[in-house]
């Protein structure tokens, strides 16, 4: 059984908790150590029992407390050169045996879990996605994506799950508080993705066979879990897909730990 916990998913902070019975892994940890140690065990996992930390990118609401919670516990931290370089100063200084490095588009496992990451088109070093492969299951965690490309849909093919970003209602956005430069950075090539193109990218790859579904990554200001929850539902149900009948659909939050999925 694949265990998989979105904790906090939203630009005030990313992490996300995926195990099977022998490895468990902690993608992202974009809050205090504090915070991420307790959602931890509201879903019954002991923090000293990672055995590793996943870094997608540097932004802050992805790394926050990864050097925390790796020094803690002592838990080795993976990511790629470019994120690396990136984050290095900021996280502060892990352990001797923490430092890890993977290759994007290379897989590699930790213990029974192969993992690949693939790049993302977003305004880092060298973000990243990650395909998770166990148990013949295969689950797929993509946010903080710009704009969507054939390579990332083919990185998607097959899921079991996808965690995707639906950040933001192109409306909100054009007429919210935002200032104009913070706008462009948001609708970007390397910003992040609308609800109207996660909908899309919901329901073609609901058609090739995906069965469930996070919608995750919200913007607090230029959303709201309903608008993104129905923008996706409305593009299934145009492919005469229905959410909770055909396949499972739900939102993560910023401020509150998702529920358990077991796959
Ligand atoms: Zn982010
Ligand atoms: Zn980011």
């Amino acid at each position: 059984m694949i265990k998989f916990c979105s904790l906090f998913s939203g630009s005030s902070g990313n992490a996300i908790f995926l195990g099977t019975e022998k490895t468990k892994l902690l993608i992202d940890a974009g809050l205090s150590g504090k915070t991420i140690i307790e959602a931890l065990h509201s879903i019954g996992e002991d923090p000293s029992e990672l055995n590793a930390i996943l870094v997608t990118h540097e932004h802050s609401d992805h790394i926050k407390g990864v050097g925390i919670v790796s020094r803690r516990f002592g838990i080795p931290v993976y990511a790629n050169d470019g994120t690396w370089e990136a984050m290095e100063s900021v996280i502060g200084r892990v352990g001797p045996g923490s430092c890890r490095r993977f290759d994007t588009g290379v897989i590699f496992d930790i213990g029974d879990i192969g993992v690949r990451a693939f790049p993302i088109p977003h305004d880092a070093r060298e973000p990243v996605g990650f395909n998770f492969f166990a148990r013949s299951r295969k689950i797929t965690v993509a946010t903080d994506i710009g704009h969507i490309n054939k390579e990332l849909l083919e990185s998607f093919d097959k899921s079991d799950l996808i965690l995707l970003e639906s950040n933001h209602d192109t409306e909100m956005l054009k007429v919210g508080p935002y200032p104009w430069f913070l706008k462009q950075r948001i609708m970007g090539k390397t910003g992040h993705l609308s609800n109207e193109i996660a909908g899309k990218v919901v329901a073609y790859m609901a058609e090739r066979g995906t069965e469930n579904f996070l919608l995750g990554h919200l913007s607090k200001e230029n959303n709201f879990p309903e608008l993104a929850y129905q923008t996706a539902c409305a593009a299934l149900q145009g492919k005469g897909i229905e959410p909770g009948r055909d396949i499972m659909l739900d939102v993560v939050l910023r401020d509150k730990t998702g529920k358990v999925v077991n796959l």
